[in-house]
């Protein structure tokens, strides 16, 4: 069995929140790149993983969430590519203590293979390189989440799946009329079909517009596949109120919202953008 089995055959499995906001509390300034505090604040960001484990996090992140060679590049930190990831991966297995499972993030490379803008090569080359150094820092899993496109998700999982760990793809449900589709335009059936084709140990869908609105998703990921289900929806649409971006769901809301979600067929359940280790803490109780 791997250990994404051995997790979600005590399902449901509570994961942690969003670290950005979690970060800013702690100091992280607008147009800092927050993956650079493995090297410069681990403390601090060991902190924010401290606070989920407290919370009843059964699985944590990593601050890694940006550390691709591509977009590390925009801070001019292309070189400290496997060094913060190693420290990312690092700094979670210590917060965690054996208390908790360390998925390691990889999100989107911010490049458009679309548009031409980066080419299949280069993005597999630069996942392989991130997730090869999540690995050596100890990551337990590995996590491929808040994509929008499912040709990068799946070099993405190619390249994590060379290192020998679980891998999880989490998709952004977002667009589209009825805001089921990503923003590529794929259904959850499709993503979840092809993920599940393309050896992802559990499939899943993060961020998008609010726990509500992922249980009907979650319904038709469960439909299309047998893999385990990872969720983690946003606390809602975020509005923008005088610059700020503001998640209006609380805690409470969000997790009564659970019971739902376990029904729909969700396995690992934690919160994306806008949620906090009260959330977690929330989720816990309710289950
Ligand atoms: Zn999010």
């Amino acid at each position: 069995m791997t250990l994404i089995e051995q997790l979600a055959a005590r399902s449901p499995v509570v994961t942690d929140g969003a670290w950005g906001t979690q970060l800013q509390a702690r100091g992280l300034q607008p147009g800092e790149c927050p993956d650079a505090w493995n090297l410069l604040a681990a403390e601090r960001v060991e902190a924010v993983a401290r606070a989920y484990v407290e919370a009843g996090s059964q699985v944590i992140l990593t601050n890694t969430f940006r550390a691709n060679r591509l977009t590390l590049a925009g801070h001019g930190l292309a070189e400290k590519t496997a060094a913060i990831n190693r420290a990312g991966a690092a700094i979670s297995r210590r917060a965690a203590e054996g208390r908790a499972r360390v998925f390691a993030s990889i999100g989107p490379s911010g490049k458009l293979l679309m548009t031409g803008e980066t080419t299949e090569a280069e993005l597999r080359a630069a996942f392989a390189e991130q997730a090869q150094a999540l690995a050596e820092g100890g990551a337990e899993a590995i996590l491929i989440e808040t994509m929008s496109d499912l040709a990068e998700a799946k070099l993405a999982l190619e390249a994590a799946r060379e290192t020998g760990l679980a891998v999880v793809v989490s998709m952004v449900f977002d667009s589209g009329r009825n805001k089921d589709r990503t923003m590529m335009g794929a259904t959850p059936e499709q993503a979840a079909r092809e993920l599940d084709e393309a050896g992802a140990d559990a499939v899943g869908a993060n961020c998008g517009s609010g726990i509500a609105a992922y249980i009907p998703i979650c319904r038709r990921l469960r439909a299309a596949t047998d893999r385990p289900l990872w969720i983690k929806p946003n606390a809602g649409l975020p509005e923008l109120i005088e610059g700020r971006t503001v998640y209006r769901t609380t805690p409470e809301e969000f997790a009564s919202h659970v019971p739902a979600l376990i029904e729909a067929g969700a396995n690992f359940i934690g919160g994306c953008c806008g949620t906090g280790p009260e959330f977690i803490r929330k989720i816990v109780e309710s289950g």
